[in-house]
């Protein structure tokens, strides 16, 4: 699948609209979800024109691989979700639903998060 340069994390990476930003370094940003499903609901995203993790794993250089790897750590343990725990999720194509087609991360936590796939 080709990189979509138009897609609202491209524009968020390239400060064309604004995000709420909880992390951001040289591989990786974080911001809130503006749709959260959770009390805590934050979205981890590389910096770069990935699509999915297909796309990542094959395309993106080794730093940005480690890089983005740790931010999504970094990310969990700065929002002291450690503890109590939290869902990690990618979704990936249409049978994931994946609407963004930005390679993204979702944290998830806050609450009990029941079972992880809706029947
Ligand atoms: P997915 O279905 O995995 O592609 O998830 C895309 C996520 O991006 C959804 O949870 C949306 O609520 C979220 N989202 C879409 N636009 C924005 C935005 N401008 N800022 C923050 N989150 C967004």
């Amino acid at each position: 699948m080709v990189y979509d340069n138009d897609n609202i994390f491209a524009k968020i990476l390239r400060g064309e609209i604004p995000c709420d930003k909880v992390f951001e370094n040289e591989y990786a940003l974080a911001f809130n979800d503006i749709n959260p499903q959770a009390p805590i609901h934050v979205l981890v995203i590389p910096k770069g024109e990935f699509v999915s993790m297909a796309d990542f794993s094959v395309n993106a250089p080794d730093d940005l691989t480690v890089g983005f790897f740790r931010a999504v750590g970094d990310v969990a343990r700065q929002l002291g979700l450690e503890k109590d725990g939290y869902r990690l999720l990618a979704n990936t194509g249409d049978n994931a639903h994946q609407e963004v087609p930005h390679l993204h991360f979702h944290i998830l936590a806050g609450k009990k998060l029941g079972p992880m796939l809706s029947r």
